[in-house]
């Protein structure tokens, strides 16, 4: 369970994120929509502890993300692809990841595999991934520590169409094993097939929320 409340930032004078109130509950994926600039990143930083609220609260099964012991065993997360240590391979950054949270090296192989990483790629520096490679390489960072709660910024962007078909699968059946995503775009066509749910922004606001049939009858 992911709960936003009253949540606000602001950075001088912009107001990057005014006063969202939404909940994801687990067995769902809500798509988080919006315009570039409408505050989608800045609100699952403040979710994932990366950049403190102005003010309101963002919790994850009604802990704050700062204050949940080994944080990546509950929340995997993928903000920010390019922030990845280029030089290192796909391998040994998941290794590394995976001493940090304290998961055996074996699952780090696993991820990889799962991901569609393994064998040439997990040799290869990071930084000769191209953005889908890397968008990957994030995904199974995310799901490294085994979470029950996933928050996925952008993800499909750099995957191509049968990336996104494959990592809707992916996030389907983690939905339908009682895990909650929550998983930004600007473009609804990527996250309509995936979501049941929809959170729609717009400079800094929640605008519209509920199910695809919600919206549609401006409910
Ligand atoms: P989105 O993810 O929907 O594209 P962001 O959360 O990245 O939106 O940005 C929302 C607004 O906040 C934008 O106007 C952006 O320029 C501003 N913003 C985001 N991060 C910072 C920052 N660190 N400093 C100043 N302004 C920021
Ligand atoms: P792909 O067809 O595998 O999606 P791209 O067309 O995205 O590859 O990129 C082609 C090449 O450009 C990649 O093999 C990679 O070497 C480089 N490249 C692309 N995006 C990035 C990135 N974000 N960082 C580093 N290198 C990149």
């Amino acid at each position: 369970m992911i709960e936003v409340t009253g949540l606000s930032k602001r950075y001088g004078d912009v107001t990057a994120v005014h006063g969202m109130t939404f909940a994801c509950a687990p067995g769902t994926v809500t798509g988080f929509l919006g315009p570039n600039g409408a505050g989608k990143s800045t609100t699952m930083r403040m979710i994932c502890g990366m950049t403190p609220p102005t003010t309101g609260t963002a919790t994850v099964a009604g802990t704050e993300y700062r204050k949940i012991a080994n944080p990546a065993r509950h929340v995997g997360a993928l903000l920010d692809p390019s922030a990845q240590h280029g030089g290192r391979t796909g391998r040994e950054t998941l290794a590394l990841t995976a001493r940090l949270i304290g998961v055996p090296p074996r699952r780090a192989d696993a991820m990889l595999d799962m991901v569609g990483l393994a064998g040439k790629a997990a040799r290869r520096p990071v930084r000769a991934y191209s953005l889908g490679m890397r968008q990957r390489l994030g995904i199974a960072q995310a799901l490294l520590g085994d979470p029950s709660v996933l928050i996925l910024d952008e993800p499909a962007n750099g995957l191509d169409p049968e990336g996104i078909r494959w990592m809707r699968t992916l996030l389907r059946g983690f939905a339908d094993k009682g895990g909650t995503v929550l998983l930004s775009s600007h473009l609804l066509r990527e996250v309509e097939a995936v979501a049941d749910r929809f959170v729609v922004v717009a400079r800094g606001r929640v605008v519209a929320q509920g199910t695809a049939a919600d919206l549609l009858a401006g409910r």
